[in-house]
């Protein structure tokens, strides 16, 4: 789940305290690109029984398109990701200002300081922006900042850096942690390839786990992730995605409605990190 240290709504310690009266059994807080966000999540883990997974979901690049990846349980490594993620950070920054002179130029009179207040944390992203172009009246949807602005094929669309997938890969392994490739149906892979197709290298790189257990697989899709995580001798994880009112139909825990992730997923990983 995400916390206001990225794209999320609640607070690190929110999150422990929503999990605590669903009755949650484990939890990860994955904020894109930053992991600032544990040491909260975890004090408050300890304060109210819930256990709290150190998490992350860094931006990546595989076969030239964005994929994600999550990683878990680096806590010996943490001030070496939190350094190396400083990078990635300051790309984002460069790409949010461009962002802002691009949609200056479109007529929408916006400021870094209302997108920065709409984040709040440390990590700035597009969402802020269509939450602040929301608010300004710019647009009458976030969905419209997006298709006219903000997605892939919008006015105001530029990209930032990320590191390569095995770079990322490689990078959680020294860290001491459990990288997975993460909601893999949002995966675009290049016309023709499926992902039984490149996760061969990505394991040989070091891939740990891929995450099955997601709200937008449907049930086929979750037993065919299921099969390739068991054929590549890969951990299986699960996630909500939950960022608060972010992605309001996303609920903690359930995802949209129907999600059940087995504790045994936070189990695998803590085995596999700590040994
Ligand atoms: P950023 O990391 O700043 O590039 O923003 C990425 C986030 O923007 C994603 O996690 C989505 O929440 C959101 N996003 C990206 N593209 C779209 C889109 N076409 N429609 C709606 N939301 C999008
Ligand atoms: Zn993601």
């Amino acid at each position: 789940m995400h916390s206001t240290h990225s794209d999320g709504t609640v607070s690190p310690a929110g999150l422990v305290e929503q999990a605590a009266v669903l009755d949650l059994a484990a939890i990860a807080v994955t904020d894109h690109d930053t992991c600032t966000a544990i040491p909260e999540a975890r004090e408050a883990g300890e304060r109210l029984g819930v256990r709290v997974l150190a998490g992350l979901e860094i931006s990546t690049e595989l076969a030239g398109r964005t994929a994600h990846m999550l990683a878990y349980c680096f806590d010996r490594g943490f001030d070496l990701l939190r350094s190396e993620l400083q990078q990635i950070l300051d790309g984002r920054e460069a790409r949010n200002r461009k962002i802002v002179a691009r949609l200056n130029e479109l007529g929408c009179p916006i400021t870094y300081e209302e997108v920065a207040a709409k984040a709040g944390g440390t990590v700035i992203g597009r969402p802020h922006f269509a939450a602040a172009m929301l608010e300004k009246g710019f647009v009458v949807s976030r969905q419209e900042a997006f298709d006219k602005y903000l997605g892939a094929s919008g006015l105001a669309y530029f990209d930032r850096t990320r590191f390569t997938i095995e770079d990322a890969i490689a990078l959680v392994r020294k860290a001491g942690g459990v990288a997975v490739l993460a909601h893999p149906k949002l995966i675009r892979l290049p016309e023709g390839q499926s992902l039984g197709d490149v996760l061969g290298p990505l394991v040989d790189a070091g891939l740990g786990g891929i995450e099955c257990h997601y709200s937008l697989h449907s049930h086929s899709e979750t037993r065919d992730f299921l099969e390739l995580a068991r054929r590549h001798n890969l951990l299986v994880t699960g996630g909500s995605d939950y960022h608060g009112a972010n992605k309001p139909e996303i609920a903690m825990g359930r995802g949209l409605g129907e999600l059940r992730v087995p504790v045994s997923c936070a189990d695998a990983l803590e085995a596999a990190a700590y040994g």
